[in-house]
């Protein structure tokens, strides 16, 4: 196997404020010198050398001018979402479901085809570089790269899956990323799938997710975390594997060897046709996350979660109240995505965005150096 190749940054933003002008540009609204200044602390030269090096690149625009009473009027300026794009794959045991997205995360087109999980690394490398190309063909913009958003374990620094080591997991061991960075010649991304799924949706509402959990129930169940702004790895990639901490003590068998996962209760629940007990389960996940990282917003996405959503947002609803009673300056959030099933592949066409023009304490992974 070849050595693993940096996926080198394309045209990542020159620094923490040139990328915070940007985060404050993605939120929609038109953007002038004074108030980036204000809001970012910074003075008004040093705002108008970022807005003129990001016009430059095309990444920002002027959209006219503004006069506030006597003196020189103000120049607005906008994002310019169609100058850039990112893939993003979402890869499953059955699907292959692959976006475009704009500089925004917005999404361009949609792609969708089969996959046996059987099928050896080849094959499967053929198949992402497949639908990439195809997507590669779509939208404006400068392209970017190719996220690859899959269930875990994933070592996102790596890029290689790491699932379960048994004749029954064809992908084990698999370099993804750079067995698709050879195919492609663009820089790739992979990481898990709830991982993927929290940067799609802080990277579409700046700021709003800085301490954050995004509980995403698929075909397993799992969890991703970011706090104080940056997403959390860990020392194995494996920061917020909420799927496997035990809800039940000697409770139903999970293939990890323990007993009580609340992903193996999880999963139980529903095959029972118990989505009440499968909602308190995912409450009990919720919970124990806000109590051990104090997050204010919990974001539920996955095809489990659609699926039942009224009664899991009851449950995690009920279930903070009850233990957030006592203490009412305590405030979280719990929010469905917006995304739908497209969570994951936007989110991972996200990595890439933000892995390019990210605030630096985003800036982990591959080429982060
Ligand atoms: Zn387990």
């Amino acid at each position: 196997m070849s050595a693993v190749k940096p996926t080198g940054p394309l045209d990542r933003v020159a620094g923490a404020h040139d990328a915070a002008v940007l985060a404050v540009a993605r939120r929609g609204e038109p953007v002038a010198r004074t108030g980036l200044a204000e809001a970012l602390q910074v003075t008004p030269q040093a705002i108008s050398k970022i807005l003129s090096r990001l016009s430059e690149r095309g990444l920002m625009a002027e959209i006219g001018s503004v006069s506030f009473g006597p003196g020189k009027p103000t120049t607005l300026y906008r994002i310019v979402p169609e100058s850039r794009r990112a893939i993003g794959l979402h890869l499953t045991r059955s699907r292959l479901h692959g976006v475009v997205t704009d500089l925004t995360g917005q999404i361009l087109v949609r792609r969708e085809v089969e996959i046996d999980r059987g099928q050896p690394v080849p094959e499967l490398i053929s198949a992402l570089a497949g639908v990439s190309r195809d997507l590669a063909q779509h939208g404006p913009g400068e392209l970017l790269g190719v996220g690859v958003g899959m269930p875990g374990p994933v070592d996102s620094t790596e890029g290689v899956y790491r699932g379960a080591s048994s004749p029954a997991d064809a992908w084990h061991g698999a370099s993804v990323r750079s067995l698709l960075l050879e195919e492609l010649s663009l820089p790739v991304l992979l990481d898990h799938d709830s991982r993927a799924a929290l940067v799609g949706e802080s990277w579409s509402q700046p700021g709003l997710l800085d301490n954050a959990a995004l509980v995403l129930a698929e075909e397993g169940l799992g969890a991703a975390l970011r706090l104080d702004g940056a997403m959390v790895r860990g020392a194995h990639s494996r920061a917020g594997e909420a799927g496997h901490t035990v809800v039940r003590m000697g409770g139903t068998p999970c293939p990890c060897g323990r007993r009580g996962c609340a992903q193996a209760e999880y999963l139980a629940a529903l095959e029972e046709g118990d989505p009440g007990r499968a909602a308190q389960v995912l409450a009990t996940v919720v919970m124990d996350l806000v109590r051990l990282v104090d997050v204010d917003r919990v974001v539920l996405g996955g095809r489990s979660v659609y699926a039942h959503h009224a009664t899991t947002m009851e449950a995690i609803r009920q279930a903070l109240d009850e233990s957030l009673r006592a203490e009412s300056h305590v405030h979280v959030e719990v929010l469905l995505s917006t995304r739908g099933i497209d969570l994951i592949a936007a989110g991972a066409a996200c990595e890439v965005l933000e892995h390019e023009y990210g605030l630096p304490a985003a800036l982990v992974g591959p080429g982060a150096g």
